[in-house]
């Protein structure tokens, strides 16, 4: 284990299991020189102990690193639960779960992730002043679609020189709760949409709603388009996906979308500008973080539309560079964790 966080320089693993409620969670801390580690709590069946601690370490490493680029007072942490095989208590499991991370007195903030909800992350804010999520109206999920949008707007300024999105096809993977709101906002600037989900009902309603074509999941990394957006699950886009490839951009919400991040310079070579996901799905935690420390939601509406002005200047920097954007972001946060706390500045220079 010491060995899996000096390679990510992560600062602390906990483990907590409890027998009543079968509770078994870990929580990855990876950087809190910026701030109180924030990060969602993931609650998914893992094939073994080894694969929950490594989602733990990496998706905590992309925490620090979204903090840092979207410039709010926090480090880099995130929890996973292993989902129980048969029957539990879900209300128990999450109490418990609840004082866990009551019990780390503040290095640790929850919130939602894959697998949980609001109502979940209500439970667990009855044991912790840790939590955020806790209700339906502190869902993150619109936030990182208004971010999302400002992101694509950005890139297609960059990459197809258009000020408007009138008449940009955009592929969009996945219409669950960021992707039906980008859709939204898409469809209200004039995008046009190519809509897949694996859920059939979801897709249609949303088809029917924005006028949009339904694909195959299957197929819609293929389509022919301006902007690929994906929105679903991450690791879409391996060797074989980016190949298929027949976009000029992509830029969506999904975590961790790269199979591998050698896979930026394939997309670059190709062409491809690719928006790196942990700056462009910052709305949620600047949303998170923003709400938690009390500002309001003009100040945090103002700051998540800063991701595009941030993306406009990193896409700017890459091409100065001839680098792809992924590079340009991992050294930005580099130079803001080395400043410790203070603005992520990222200069076009
Ligand atoms: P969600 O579960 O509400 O929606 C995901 C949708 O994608 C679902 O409708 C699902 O059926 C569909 N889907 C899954 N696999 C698919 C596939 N192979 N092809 C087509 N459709 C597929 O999740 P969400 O909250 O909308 O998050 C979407 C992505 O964005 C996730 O990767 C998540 O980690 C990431 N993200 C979300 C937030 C947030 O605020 N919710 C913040 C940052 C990152």
């Amino acid at each position: 284990m010491f060995d899996l966080m000096d390679s990510g320089g992560h600062e602390s693993v906990y483990l907590h299991r409890h027998a009543a409620s079968g509770l078994r969670a870990i929580i990855a801390i990876h950087d809190t020189r910026r701030g109180p580690a924030l990060g969602g709590c993931r609650f998914i069946t893992y094939a073994d102990e080894t694969a929950a601690l490594q989602d733990a370490l990496r998706l905590a490493r992309g925490m620090t690193f979204k903090a840092a680029l979207a410039d709010v007072p926090q480090g880099g942490g995130k929890a996973v639960i292993m989902k129980p095989p048969g029957a539990f208590d879900r209300v128990a499991l999450f109490s418990e779960f609840g004082r866990f991370v009551e019990s780390l007195g503040g290095r640790y903030i929850t919130a939602i992730d894959s697998g949980t909800s609001t109502s979940d992350l209500g439970v667990v804010a009855r044991h912790t002043r840790y939590a955020t999520s806790a209700a339906e109206r502190l869902d993150p999920s619109p936030w990182t679609a208004l971010g999302v949008f400002r992101g694509i707007q950005a890139a297609v300024q960059n990459r197809l020189g258009a000020d408007t999105l009138q008449g940009i096809r955009v592929a969009l993977q996945g219409v669950g709760h960021v992707g039906y709101p980008l859709a939204q906002r898409l469809q209200a600037a004039g995008a046009e949409l190519i809509l897949a989900d694996i859920d059939a009902a979801r897709v249609q309603r949303a088809a029917a709603e924005f006028g949009a074509r339904v694909v195959q999941a299957a197929e819609i990394h293929r389509q022919e388009c301006d902007v690929f957006a994906p929105c679903g699950l991450g690791g879409i886009l391996h060797a074989q996906a980016v190949a298929e490839l027949r976009c000029a951009i992509v830029a969506g919400s999904a975590n961790n979308q790269l199979a591998d991040e050698s896979l930026a310079q394939t997309l670059h070579a190709r062409g491809v500008l690719y928006a790196p996901d942990y700056v462009i799905n910052a709305g949620g935690l600047i949303f998170a973080s923003l709400q938690y420390n009390g500002h309001t939601l003009a100040e945090i509406e103002r700051k998540t539309r800063r991701i595009g002005d941030t993306l406009a200047r990193l896409f700017e920097r890459a091409r100065a560079a001839g680098a792809p954007p992924l590079r340009i972001a991992e050294t930005i946060a580099r130079e803001v964790l080395a400043r410790g706390s203070g603005e992520a500045v990222v200069s076009a220079a």
